[in-house]
């Protein structure tokens, strides 16, 4: 697909279709009788669009109409690391632990050329629009050879791709990168493309010297209004070390900016009653999460000749019940970090469920999916579904949840030496 296709002209499409959508992104005019929600959360509703936008939705009358169609807004993948994409090939990371994956990381990283990266975040891109992706923030290296044909090439992308996907890009870089001397040319470089700061905040680092780049972390950022995300407690041991730190910096010097934190996985190590009391002044902090399950699931708690039963991964529920906001996200495709991954936000959610038990027909259940992630890129739509919203939807047949969870790749089969038709339809 192209910027010339009439799907990208502004306000160039007109339309309806009659479907499911779950109730907690209906957006109905106020006033309007409350719409009836299925055991599953759906409401069957007929959608119509006009020059590009949705009109006002009109709830139907099941079972005398029920729709045959799921629809969920175009979804946006909070966390992703498009630099890296598809390097697993050439740089596989074998053991499967953090240790090998950086390894494998930074030796592929003083390979990079403009071109190679930008074919990998081009099929990136591509495969996410496919699959009904809408906007990403990508991480990028910037520190060593590699960093500046990296971000030439994502920002030529996030030019070439701006009417298809909004990109956000992040300055990945140890914390230490935003004391020296190259900080301010690279942090006034983020904030001109609309992006955020970030760094890694691993334990064990609760040193002073951590603390001071912090603060100069957090004044930069403020003072450019550039928001801040960081990979921070991505581990299994010292549980919520980095977070305590990052709430002491953020007493020291509070920001107007958003403070985003990727991973926070060792948090789900605290007892209970220390998380609640850490995700109580997370949120008074006004902290966002976001979570990443299955980079998690894949690196962390690994132990050769054991099955691990304790899953370092962002402790959702208990953030969301003490008001912090938590999206999910991808991370990885096909790099050193995680073998899997598709850009498919379907796919990422079928495969969160049984990790996280996250119940999608409840409204917290699907909100790390749809409006958390929205909210947290600061996008205009924040992709529930009423009269004046973009017409930018997802559509899946099926009436129910478990149509649209179905994981369902493509493959062929041989039988009896002869291939049979292809099979598997996603998207
Ligand atoms: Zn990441």
């Amino acid at each position: 697909m192209t910027a010339q296709d009439p799907s990208m002209r502004p306000g160039s499409g007109s339309g309806h279709l009659a479907a499911w959508i779950p109730t907690g992104l209906l957006d109905l005019d106020p006033g309007s009788s409350l719409p009836i929600s299925n055991a599953e959360g759906l409401t069957a509703v007929q959608l119509r669009w006009d020059r590009g936008q949705l009109l006002a939705p009109i709830p139907l009358d099941p079972p005398n109409v029920s729709p045959e169609a799921l629809v969920l807004p175009r979804l946006v993948d909070a966390h992703v690391h498009l630099d890296k994409a598809f390097t697993w090939s050439s740089h596989p990371n074998p053991s499967g632990t953090y240790l090998g994956a950086l390894n494998a990381n930074l030796k592929e990283h003083a390979t990079r050329t403009e071109e190679a990266v930008y074919q990998r975040g081009e099929q990136s891109l591509q495969r996410a629009f496919e699959c009904g992706v809408r906007a990403m923030r990508t991480h990028i290296d910037s520190g060593g050879p590699g960093a500046r044909p990296s971000w030439d090439a994502l920002l030529a992308l996030q030019q070439d791709w701006r009417q298809r996907i909004h990109l956000q890009c992040v300055a990945l870089v140890p914390l230490e990168f935003w004391s020296s001397s190259e900080a301010e040319d690279l942090a006034v470089q983020v904030a001109e493309c609309g992006g955020c700061l970030g760094g890694v905040l691993a334990p064990p680092r609760a040193t002073a010297a951590t603390a001071d780049q912090l603060e100069v972390l957090l004044r930069l950022a403020d003072r450019l209004g550039c928001g801040i995300d960081l990979h921070i407690d991505e581990g299994e041991q010292h549980p919520a070390a980095g977070m305590r730190q990052l709430l002491r910096a953020l007493g020291h010097c509070p920001v107007d900016v958003p403070v985003t934190c990727s991973h926070a996985s060792s948090l789900a190590l605290l007892p209970p009653r220390r998380l609640d009391r850490l995700a109580e002044a997370m949120a008074e902090a006004a902290l966002q999460v976001i979570a990443l399950p299955l980079t998690n699931a894949w690196l962390l708690a690994r132990s050769e000749h054991a099955t691990p039963l304790q899953r370092p991964q962002a402790p959702i529920r208990q953030l969301q019940r003490r008001g912090v906001s938590v999206a999910v996200a991808g991370d990885n495709v096909a790099d050193p970090w995680f073998p899997g991954g598709d850009f498919d936000p379907l796919a990422l959610l079928a495969a969160t469920l049984p990790l996280t038990q996250l119940l999608p027909w409840q409204r917290l259940g699907l909100a790390p999916f749809t409006t958390a992630p929205a909210s947290m890129l600061q996008l205009e739509w924040d992709g529930r579904i009423g009269a004046g919203a973009p017409a930018d939807l997802i559509r899946i047949d099926g009436d129910s949840w478990s149509d649209l969870l179905r994981p369902s790749p493509r493959r062929e089969v041989l039988v009896n030496g002869h291939w049979i038709a292809a099979q598997g339809a996603r998207p």
